[in-house]
């Protein structure tokens, strides 16, 4: 029983572990996708600089 409980927390932890890999990646491909801006129409960051 001792042994079972331990593979069932093993494994919950490498899918929570996967679950963080996955939000964290999904997060990053966010956070690095350029915005369109509404001001010039271009691709870069929302606050630069436009005179
Ligand atoms: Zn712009």
């Amino acid at each position: 029983m001792t042994v079972m409980y331990a593979l069932l927390a093993l494994s919950l932890g490498i899918a929570v572990g996967l679950v963080v890999i996955v939000v964290e990646e999904l997060r990053w491909e966010a956070r690095n996708r350029l915005p369109r801006c509404t001001t010039c129409g271009q691709l870069h960051n929302r606050h630069a600089a436009h005179r």
